[in-house]
């Protein structure tokens, strides 16, 4: 209840604020039931912030998976509008990739990472029924739990998959037709910045096109690369798998979107890079 959700953030308090993001504020609350919760609450007056709490809570309560960020509950009272999540002590992969949050994230990690948010994924695109496109996949809506899990975030965006022209998925954004290839290409971006750690502009044009010239440049085990890496996994002696996981990344961003593996075949390729690890 509003009561509460008021009274485990202490009043909404700054100390208890973790982030801010498009509808309003973010907090950390512990539920009578000792769950630690990260709380939504929409600013006030947002109408924008309704339908898409509506959309998110449609979504959610729909989707259950061990790499998806799990809501806990919701409350519309008082004219408040909070969405309760399971919390994630370790924030986004944004943070941890900068360095700003202290997470210190080796290359085997990071593997486990993109294979966990890549299973998240290809359960909203196969398992959800009907399917859901995320639309916004990027490294800020994937968060790490305290055993560094990673948990796909935010689906206000998303849309379930319109499946009005029989067999053919997609879904009609601004303009642009997005299918479960865009969220493809958004995942290929954010295996780039695994390997460079950069923050990704325009949608990742600028670390694709740096990595595409690298990589014409440089020999089959692309560890020529080297100047592209993340300094913290730059000098890892066995760095396992890289070079098809670098050929995993470069396919998922292919300009053409029937180029690009679906995303269960990048969750096969993933694991298989992880268990030929031993
Ligand atoms: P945006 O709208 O910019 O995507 P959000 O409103 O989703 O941002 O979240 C803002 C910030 O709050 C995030 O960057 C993250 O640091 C934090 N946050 C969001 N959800 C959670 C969660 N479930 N657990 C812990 N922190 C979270």
């Amino acid at each position: 209840s509003y009561d509460e959700l008021k009274k485990c953030t202490n009043n909404f308090s700054q100390s208890n604020q973790i982030g801010s993001g498009g509808y309003g504020k973010v907090y950390r609350g512990v539920l009578s039931t000792g769950q630690v919760v990260a709380i939504k609450r929409a600013q006030q007056g947002s109408t924008q912030g309704g339908l898409e709490f509506k959309t998110e809570i449609e979504l959610l309560s729909r989707v259950h998976h061990k790499n998806l960020v799990g809501l806990v509950g919701f409350c519309f009272e008082q004219g408040e509008q909070m969405l309760v999540y399971e919390f994630m002590a370790n924030g986004t992969l944004r943070e941890s990739l900068s360095g700003r949050s202290g997470v210190h994230l080796d290359w085997k990690r990071r593997l486990r990472i993109a294979l966990g948010s890549a299973r998240g994924i290809a359960y909203l695109h196969e398992l959800a029924n009907p399917p859901i496109i995320h639309r916004d996949i990027k490294s800020t809506n994937i968060l790490l739990d305290d055993n560094l899990t990673a948990k796909v975030a935010d689906f206000g965006l998303s849309k379930l998959v319109s499946d009005s022209s029989k067999g053919h998925v997609s879904t009609q954004v601004k303009g642009t037709l997005l299918t479960e290839k865009s969220d493809v290409y958004s995942f290929g971006v954010v295996m780039l910045e695994l390997i460079t750690a950069k923050q990704p502009i325009e949608k990742g044009k600028y670390i694709v096109r740096e990595v595409r010239i690298a990589m014409n440049k440089n020999d089959e085990t692309h560890y020529g690369l080297r100047d592209f890496m993340d300094p913290v996994i730059r000098n890892t002696p066995n760095l396992i798998g890289f070079p098809r996981f670098l050929e995993l990344a470069i396919q998922c961003v292919e300009e053409s979107a029937s180029d690009r593996p679906t995303m269960s075949e990048v969750v096969k390729s993933l694991e298989t890079i992880l268990q030929n690890d031993g």
